[in-house]
């Protein structure tokens, strides 16, 4: 078998939310089907089904992603089963062969850490076998299995992880993504009335705008992508046939003028102040360590609070401090970022000042920043008025551009 000629698709939970979507993304699938018949569909949980069961979980005991965080995978990691199930059953009915696979019979092996796995390897086996069989493959994203054999989940949006890294197995050069939004756009085109669209945006840029906030595609998938150079398809499962917004490609070295691409809202930071050699770097519980900005959050941000040094970071949990360190740490939530993803960002020098005017003009201070050629990151406190400050922010930095 050719394995560059898979086609991996996935689809999200707002297009998986009801029965009638079920049969919607089942046509689209035997479309890719009728095309090659090759075919690996990711599913996510049917529309907030993944947040009602971590209420419940909260409601049998409040602290459960914490204090229970096996017991938590167990009952989340339904959630894409029930998708994948339904999905294949949906495609069984228009007559073409479908069989559903949770991520441990995909032989999806993670790292130990429930809630905040890791792909480690994909056997994918059976995925192969029943591709050779020309069955459609519905893998339920997400999760996967430890080499203990315990089931764990791959973090909040994971099932664009599980897509990418799919992908990267089965050698496609192209991943499918469906959901609600069918590219990279200067700004949630939700909240900011003018937003651009991106017919392609390079991987770099992608991956920036996911880790500060954009939600069409998670962060580390799109630094799969990056890593890997796999040319993904964002596309609207509302309306499949408009052009894709393409993640693909390198920002051109000699181009490094001024250009911003992207305004990007990260809401839910908590600011974690510890003493500077008490947390080992590795420590710090980052969605992204490496890749492209090794200075996030390790020494840009920076508070003249004597010994004591202040990392912003979004995070599910808090930290788990080793014994002992504990009395070093504050963690307090309550920020939030505005970030600017672009080219050349240095090379203006007023960029800064510009954006706290802004913020000013709403009465808002800026907390802590980071700026890099690629990336300037305020930080305030959590707001009611973000959408009129992106609204501005937008009107300013991307809708004049003199
Ligand atoms: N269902 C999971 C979540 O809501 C994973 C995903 O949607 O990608 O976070
Ligand atoms: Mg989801």
């Amino acid at each position: 078998m050719c394995l560059s000629d898979i086609r991996v698709l996935k689809f999200g939970g707002s297009s998986l939310a009801s029965p009638e979507l079920i049969h919607k993304v089942a046509q689209i699938i035997a479309d890719h089907y009728h095309a090659c018949k090759k075919v690996v569909v990711v599913v996510s949980a049917m529309g907030k089904s993944t947040d009602e069961l971590i209420q419940l979980a909260k409601k049998v005991s409040p602290n459960a992603p914490l204090k229970h965080s096996r017991e938590v995978d167990m009952l989340v990691s339904v959630g894409e089963r029930i998708s994948m199930s339904l999905v294949s059953m949906a495609i069984r009915d228009l007559g073409i062969e479908a069989v559903s696979l949770t991520g441990s019979q995909s032989g999806i092996i993670t790292t130990e850490s429930h809630g905040e796995a890791e792909i480690l390897e994909i056997k994918g086996e059976r995925i192969l076998k029943n591709l050779e069989e020309k069955k459609v493959v519905i893998v339920a994203g997400f999760q996967g299995v430890s080499r203990e054999k315990e089931i764990t989940t791959l973090g909040r949006g994971g099932s664009d992880t599980t897509a990418l890294a799919l992908a990267h197995f089965l050698q496609s050069s192209s991943a499918y993504i469906y959901s609600d939004v069918d590219a990279y756009y200067s700004a949630d085109p939700k909240v900011v009335k003018n937003a651009l669209r991106y017919e392609k945006i390079p991987w770099e840029i992608g991956f920036l705008s996911s880790y500060f906030g954009a939600k069409v595609l998670h962060s580390r998938a799109a630094k799969i992508a990056a890593k890997q150079h796999l040319q993904v398809q964002m596309l609207s499962t509302f309306n499949p046939q408009r052009s894709p917004g393409l993640l693909e490609g390198d920002i051109d070295a000699k181009n490094q003028l001024f250009q911003v691409f992207t305004l990007n809202l990260k809401k839910d930071l908590k600011k974690l102040t510890t003493d500077k050699c008490a947390l080992p770097c590795k420590d710090i519980p980052l969605e992204i360590e490496d890749c492209f900005m090794p200075s996030y959050f390790e020494n840009r941000i920076e508070f003249p609070a004597g010994a004591l040094k202040t990392f912003f970071y979004s995070y599910e949990k808090n930290l788990n401090p080793q014994e002992g360190l504990e009395k070093k740490l504050l963690n307090e939530a309550g920020y939030q970022s505005f970030t600017l993803v672009g080219t050349g960002l240095l090379q203006k020098k007023t960029l800064l000042q510009e954006a706290e005017k802004i913020l000013m003009s709403f009465g808002v201070e800026i907390e802590g920043y980071d700026w890099t050629n690629l990336y300037l990151v305020l930080i305030t406190k959590k707001l009611d008025a973000d959408q009129k400050i992106l609204q501005s922010l937008h009107e300013h930095f991307l809708e004049n551009t003199n």
